[in-house]
């Protein structure tokens, strides 16, 4: 019998593991991927001549990958050196004050205790324990299902669950469901900050994303060689099962014949047969007819609010003043501003919250020369709209390299040793979203159900990524590539599927 040929367009995250998961189960894929290597966002510039990290940086939720890379027959920590970092992360105002949180939660009650007092620190406890709730109420309806809707996941939740949902008054936004759980605004205001993982704002983000702040304090890692090793490790191994990789290769449209997925065409003219093609771009490629006019009704047609875009600086410098952790953010006091320049005007922030991963950072001495350092804030998603001017980028740089000079930390840097990624560099290197990272916002109670499925209308056409259920993140990411290698085993035919359950240990997607 003929075994369905599989093409998956798109090294990233999702694309990675979906394709590692279908090789390993037998199937023949090519991978096709328009950078010169894999990774997507989680990208690495070479910056003064070493590599830094660029795009992600937090990694959590390890357990997703302890479940793919058992899946393959292997263990993370055989494939990838990982360690968990103690400090969670370190936040610093312009008001001169700090908080680090820990992995340990007591060590933050403790440090809460003494920026804002015994009776806040009582109320980050309590905090603690909601967020948890919300998570374990979610992960299974929502976060690990592959096709949940609001009235399954309802149905699903049972008495107990609802009730934990109505305690955080899921039609609240995050902002206004910290308000009751902090009097401290710096804190509400740290917390409120996990909108932004996925791309969003506080102010119209569900409280339900609350969730976030308890996937962080259930542990952060850090991973020997960057973010990047990550995606270079899923790629050694999937090249390994087999997987044939075609970098430096931009898929130009997927072909249909009588309705069905028959291939996809590549740039220069050539045609790649195949019955199964997983698309690991964001689906607003599809929507705009990139792919192909007939690939349109593959994503829902009307398009959601973009999620937030960013400006980073990727950088060598010598580090001055306040001390640094491995993560490290910088906030002002009028923290709605930067929500209301981006999502209401659709301009850079003028008061940025700032973020720095510094890199050689966490699990050992501090460096004493040049180090190498991430810098990111949020942006407007209007890379393909010339409304972020050279001059609106100078006053943004301005304003957050002057935050952190406030906050006592100085960066020199030699010259040539800093990279600036724009909305519309993003924009150039995932086509279609105007640099947004995260595909659409999660603005609203109902915006994690009109993400799209894995299993998309069309045949043989499989979706998979950040802008697809279960959304944006890198375990997030993960997982949706697990989805859709699953749906791609779903559709084989039932003789195929078993017998390829029967040689390889099928794929785990619990
Ligand atoms: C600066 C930044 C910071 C972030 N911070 C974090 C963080 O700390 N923690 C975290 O968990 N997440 C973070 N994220 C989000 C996380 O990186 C993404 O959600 C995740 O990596 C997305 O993976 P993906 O599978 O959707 O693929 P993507 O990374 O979007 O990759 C898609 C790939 O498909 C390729 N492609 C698209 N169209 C075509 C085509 N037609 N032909 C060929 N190839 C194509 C692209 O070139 C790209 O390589 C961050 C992202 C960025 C950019």
């Amino acid at each position: 019998m003929t075994e369905p040929r599989v093409v998956v367009v798109g090294a990233g995250i999702a694309g990675l593991v979906s394709a590692l998961q279908l090789a390993h189960q037998g199937l023949p894929v090519t991978l096709v991927e328009a950078a010169g290597g894999p990774g997507g966002k989680v990208r690495q510039l070479v910056v003064g001549g070493v590599p830094v990290d660029s795009g992600p940086t937090v990694f959590t939720m390890r357990w997703v990958f302890d479940q793919i890379f058992e899946s393959v027959g292997t263990q993370l920590e055989t494939e990838l050196r990982i360690a968990p970092l103690a400090v969670l992360a370190r936040h610093v105002w312009d008001d001169g004050s700090q908080l680090d949180l820990f992995a340990d939660r007591q060590q933050s009650i403790d440090a809460i205790a003494q920026l804002a007092g015994s009776a806040e620190a009582q109320r980050f406890n309590h905090f603690c324990d909601t967020a948890r709730k919300v998570y374990d109420t979610l992960e299974g309806p929502f976060i690990r299902s592959p096709s949940p809707t609001m009235g399954q996941m309802m149905s699903g939740l049972g008495p107990r669950g609802l009730g934990v949902l109505a305690s955080i008054g899921p039609l609240r936004s995050l902002w206004d469901s910290l308000g009751q759980h902090f009097k401290d605004q710096r804190l509400r205001q740290l917390f409120a900050r996990y909108a932004t993982y996925c791309g969003s704002s506080p102010w119209q983000a569900p409280a339900t994303l609350m969730l976030i702040a308890q996937v962080e304090m259930a542990g952060v890692w850090s991973v020997q060689g960057g973010m990047h090793a990550l995606a270079q490790c899923l790629a050694r191994l999937a090249a390994r099962a087999g997987v044939v990789f075609r970098y430096n290769t931009p898929c130009e449209g997927i072909a249909l014949s009588h309705g069905r997925v028959s291939g996809v065409r590549l740039a220069q003219g050539e045609v790649l047969a195949a019955e199964r093609v997983v698309f690991n771009g964001d689906i607003a490629a599809l929507r705009a007819g990139l792919l192909g006019q007939s690939l349109i009704p593959a994503v829902p047609r009307k398009a959601a609010p973009r999620s937030l875009s960013a400006v980073t600086w990727s950088m060598r410098a010598h580090v001055r003043g306040l001390a640094l952790d491995r993560h490290n953010v910088f906030f002002r006091a009028d923290y709605a501003s930067e929500f209301d320049d981006i999502f209401k005007h659709g301009r850079l922030p003028r008061q940025p919250t700032v973020y720095v991963c510094a890199q050689d950072r966490g699990t050992g001495p501090s460096p004493d020369g040049p180090e190498r350092l991430l810098c990111l804030v949020n942006a407007p998603a209007a890379g393909d709209r010339d409304t972020l001017s050279e001059q609106a980028l100078a006053q943004c740089e301005e304003a957050s390299f002057s935050l952190l000079r406030r906050c006592g930390l100085t960066l020199q840097m030699e010259s040539d040793s800093c990279l600036r990624t724009t909305p519309s560099d993003f924009h150039r290197l995932f086509p279609a979203t105007g640099g947004a990272l995260y595909g659409q916002a999660t603005h609203g109670w109902m915006a994690a159900f009109s993400r799209p499925n894995a299993q998309s209308p069309i045949p043989g056409l499989v979706l998979a990524g950040g802008s697809v259920h279960p959304g944006p993140g890198v375990p997030m990411a993960a997982m949706s590539g697990q989805l859709a290698a699953a749906a791609v085993m779903a559709s084989l035919p039932s003789t195929s599927r078993s017998r390829r359950m029967a040689t390889s240990g099928g794929t785990s997607t619990r």
